[in-house]
């Protein structure tokens, strides 16, 4: 056992309640900050040592950022909070009874425990997908996609044999949510914008970047209009959008439509499904959808009121559907969970939480993006320009979003992607 932390009396003196949060992501990082002037002990656990941006996470799978520039350590951001200790290490599972929690260093006790473990690709059981195509939720993934691009590339330069030429210089991206959009988008831009002066022989009319979206139009949780305008500039910027087409296997050559149709294509990426992390499989509490623990209003765990569920990994229904696996989901849920903690310590009833959709914005690379704010749908610059502020704000750290800003105008300017190196294998 790692450490005793359980409230308890000495003399006179209470012994703060001890609250564990598993998960250093939007919702744990912010539940953390928001217990600094409570009367606890945080202790803040998280497998990796850093806190990552992912909605920036295409950025780096398409050479325009380096992974250091959208995440940050953990401990860089929570050293002055002194109530406060982070531990690296996995979380393997819970003792409800005992209330402790088990990770790959030792149990751990606690009196509150606010899980924000986040959220997963999920590949609805496609093994093929799953072992030759690539998802995008961490950084090692990122970093795999644009060694993997750059490697076609590389590739299809010493290839003579036209087809298998043409099959490596095509780009599936599977799913029309916001990071198969964002990601389609940026991927075309790359090619066009800076590889085409990389690799002067490189006919581009061998290049193809397909967006296959199953039902009849992208980005569902925006109206209809901006769905068609998101569409319509993919199509400027030469990507090929397709509706209906719903994949069913993959194999690392071709990709096989429902409809029957093969696409021979060597990079296949995965934007179509999310779940919550597997491990909430685990843990022994109710899961509902996608594997997300079914929470009470006030985001306690049923017959658990000591555990919270907050962010991807929490399901809980708002005007009878469920919450999205989103930021602001995250961080208002992380907000409700830290001041119900505080409520219970100080002996009252905890509150329900209450969601207020700040809206929603996906960018299609330069000067284009849909934005739907508070009822109002807007594009093109206006919102492009919408993008980038909000994205920068909500970047943890002056270095990071200094870096990011001059990255951007450095691209936008002179038309390069500065993270061109092939790393991997
Ligand atoms: C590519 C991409 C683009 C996105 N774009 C947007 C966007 O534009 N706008 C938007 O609002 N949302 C976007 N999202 C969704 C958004 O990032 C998530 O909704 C948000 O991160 C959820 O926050 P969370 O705290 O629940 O989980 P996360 O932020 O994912 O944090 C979970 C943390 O738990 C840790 N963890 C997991 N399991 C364990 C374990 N067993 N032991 C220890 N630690 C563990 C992880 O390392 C991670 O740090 C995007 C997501 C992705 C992947």
């Amino acid at each position: 056992m790692i450490r005793e932390g359980h409230a308890r009396k000495q003399g006179d003196h209470v012994v703060k309640a001890t609250v564990v949060i598993v998960g250093a992501g939007f919702g744990g990082l912010r539940a953390a900050r928001s217990l600094k002037r409570a009367p606890v002990n945080v202790v803040l656990l998280d497998r990796h040592n850093y806190h990552l941006f992912q909605p920036l996470l295409y950025q780096v799978a398409t050479a325009g950022l380096e992974p250091e520039s959208i995440a940050r350590p953990v401990r860089a951001i929570t050293r002055r909070q002194r109530n406060l200790e982070f531990r690296m290490t996995e979380v393997t599972g819970l003792d409800l009874a005992a209330q402790r929690v088990a990770t790959a260093d030792g149990a751990l006790p606690y009196d509150h425990l606010i899980l924000a473990v986040g959220g997963e690709t999920n590949y609805f059981g496609l093994e093929g997908i799953q072992r030759h195509g690539f998802g995008l939720k961490n950084v090692g993934e990122a970093l795999a996609i644009r060694n993997h691009v750059l490697g076609c590339f590389e590739h299809a330069m010493l290839e003579p044999d036209p087809e298998q030429r043409r099959a490596l210089l095509t780009f599936v991206v599977v799913g029309g949510g916001p990071t198969g959009v964002e990601m389609a988008g940026a991927l075309s831009e790359l090619i066009r914008l800076v590889l085409v002066k990389d690799y002067p022989r490189l006919n581009i009319k061998d290049v193809r970047v397909l967006l296959l979206e199953a039902s009849d139009r992208l980005l569902a949780a925006m109206p209809p209009r901006l769905s068609e305008a998101a569409a319509e500039t993919l199509w400027r910027k030469h990507v090929e959008v397709r509706f209906g087409a719903a994949v069913q296997d993959y194999e690392g050559a071709r990709v096989r439509l429902k409809s029957g149709e093969l696409i021979p294509a060597r990079t296949l990426i995965w934007a179509a499904g999310a779940k919550a992390v597997s491990l909430t499989e685990r843990l022994g509490l109710p899961t509902a959808r996608q594997g997300r623990v079914a929470v009470e209003p006030t985001l306690q765990v049923p017959g658990h009121p000591e555990i919270y569920v907050i962010g991807d990994a929490a399901y809980l229904e708002h005007d009878g559907q469920p919450l999205p696996m989103m930021a602001p989901v995250a961080l208002q849920m992380a907000e409700t969970a830290a001041a119900n903690v505080a409520r219970v310590v100080r002996g009252e009833a905890p509150v329900p939480f209450r969601y207020r959709d700040p809206g929603s914005l996906a960018t299609i690379g330069r000067n284009a993006a849909v934005a739907y704010i508070r009822g109002i749908g807007f594009k093109g610059f206006a919102a492009w320009v919408a993008w980038l502020v909000v994205h920068i704000i909500q970047l943890i750290g002056f270095r990071n979003k200094m870096f990011v800003l001059l990255n951007w105008a450095w691209d936008y300017f002179f038309y390069e992607r500065a993270s061109r190196l092939i790393t991997g294998k």
